[in-house]
C-alpha cells in the first residue's frame, strides 16, 4: 500500500547538501503495524515526513518516490510524492513528534477538531452534528467527550497525546504515521498510548507506521520493522524473526543492549557514535563500530538485499539463503 522506491533526500545547508536518506527501498503492507527503529539522527523522522509528503525547504528529494495505493469506491488508486498531501486526513494521517505541543494551548479542543476536519468530510453537517460524531468517536476510544470543552493546557501530556491520536484517526485513514508517540511520557502512560494505537489499528483494520528509537516498543507492538542506520536501511523483516535471529551486526547490538527481566548484569552499549552525515565514512557506514568489519567493509558499501523471503539486510557477511 505504501511503496518507497530508490528514495534519496538531502538537506540544503550553506556548506552544501547533506544527504540524509540514501537509496531507501521497501514496502509497507495493508493492515499491519510497521516499525521504523534506529538511533537518533539516523533519518527516521525525515523518512516519515517524506512518506507524508512534507518536503519543505531545506529538505529536498534527490531521487526516487513514494507511492501510496488505496481503495476508493472499490478501485485501487495511487498517489505519488507531491500528490499524497491531497489525501491527508482522508487516506493518510500523521502524529508528529512532540505532538502534544502542536495543539494550540489556548483554543478549546472542539475548535481544533472542527478546524482539522475538511469541509468535504463533514457531509453538509452543522458544526454541532460534526461535534456529536466526534464526541461519539471519543467515547468509542474510552475518552470522555468532555475533552472537547478543555483547553490543551488543562490536560496532562498523556491526555493531549490521546486527543491528537483521536484527531488523526477520526476520518478512518488507511494509514497512520506516528513519530515517537510515547516520547516524554512516563512508562505507565506510554503503555496506555501503545495499547490505544494497537486497539485503533485493529478496529480500523488499517496500517500503522510507528517510528521509535526504543526498540522495546517495536517488540511490543509491531508486526514488521525496518532498522535504520545513518540514513539507510540496515535490516527489515518480521519483528519476531528479527528479535529471534538478528542478522545485521547493528541489530544484534541493539537487541543485546535491551534490559532483561531478572538479569542484573550491566548491558553493553554499542561502542562509538553514528557517523556525521556531513562526512560519512567510505564503505559500510557501520564499519567504525562493527566488531566484524573487514577491509572489504571499509571500502565497499553493502547492498540492501533480500536474503530470505521477506527479510532484507545490508551486510557483506550475511549470505543469501539458497533457493
Ligand atoms: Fe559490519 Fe561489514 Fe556488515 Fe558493515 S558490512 S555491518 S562493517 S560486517
Amino acid at each position: 500500500m505504501l511503496k518507497v522506491e530508490n528514495l534519496s533526500t538531502s538537506y540544503r545547508t550553506i556548506d552544501g547538501d547533506v544527504r540524509v536518506l540514501n537509496n531507501i527501498n521497501f514496502q509497507i503492507h495493508e493492515n499491519e503495524i510497521f516499525g521504523i527503529a534506529g538511533e537518533s539522527g539516523c533519518g527516521k523522522t525525515t523518512l516519515l515526513k517524506v512518506l507524508y509528503d512534507i518536503i519543505d525547504f531545506p529538505l529536498q528529494i534527490d531521487s526516487g518516490r513514494v507511492v501510496l495505493t488505496v481503495k476508493e469506491n472499490g478501485t485501487s488508486v495511487s498517489y505519488e510524492t507531491g500528490k499524497i498531501r491531497d489525501v491527508w486526513w482522508k487516506h493518510i494521517s500523521y502524529v508528529p513528534q512532540a505532538a502534544q505541543s502542536v495543539l494550540n494551548p489556548i483554543t478549546r479542543l472542539r475548535n481544533q477538531f472542527l478546524d482539522s476536519i475538511p469541509e468535504e468530510y463533514r457531509k453538509n453537517e452543522t458544526k454541532e452534528q460534526t461535534l456529536e460524531r466526534v464526541a461519539h468517536y471519543l467515547e468509542e476510544l474510552s475518552l470522555s467527550p468532555d475533552l472537547l470543552d478543555a483547553y490543551p493546557f488543562q490536560l496532562s501530556g498523556g491526555m493531549r497525546q490521546r486527543a491528537i491520536i483521536a484527531l488523526a484517526t477520526f476520518m478512518s485513514p488507511s494509514i497512520v504515521l506516528a513519530d515517537e508517540p510515547t516520547t516524554a511520557l512516563d512508562v505507565v502512560v506510554q503503555r496506555g498510548i501503545l495499547m490505544m494505537l494497537m486497539r485503533l489499528q485493529k478496529k480500523l483494520k488499517n496500517t500503522l507506521v510507528l517510528v521509535s528509537h526504543d526498540i522495546g516498543v517495536h517488540y511490543q507492538i509491531t508486526t514488521r520493522m525496518g532498522i535504520m542506520y545513518s540514513g539507510s536501511l540496515a535490516e527489515l523483516g518480521k519483528t519476531a524473526d528479527i528479535f529471534r535471529n538478528p542478522l545485521h551486526p547493528y541489530t544484534k547490538l541493539l537487541i543485546e543492549a535491551l534490559p532483561r527481566i531478572g538479569d542484573k548484569s550491566p548491558r553493553a552499549g554499542i561502542p562509538g557514535r553514528p557517523p556525521a552525515l556531513t562526512n560519512p565514512p567510505a564503505g559500510c557506514r557501520f564499519a567504525p563500530r562493527c566488531p566484524y568489519a573487514t577491509d572489504t567493509c571499509r571500502v565497499h558499501a553493502p547492498v540492501f538485499r533480500e536474503v530470505q523471503p521477506g527479510r532484507f539486510v545490508a551486510c557483506h557477511l550475511v549470505q543469501e539463503e539458497a533457493s
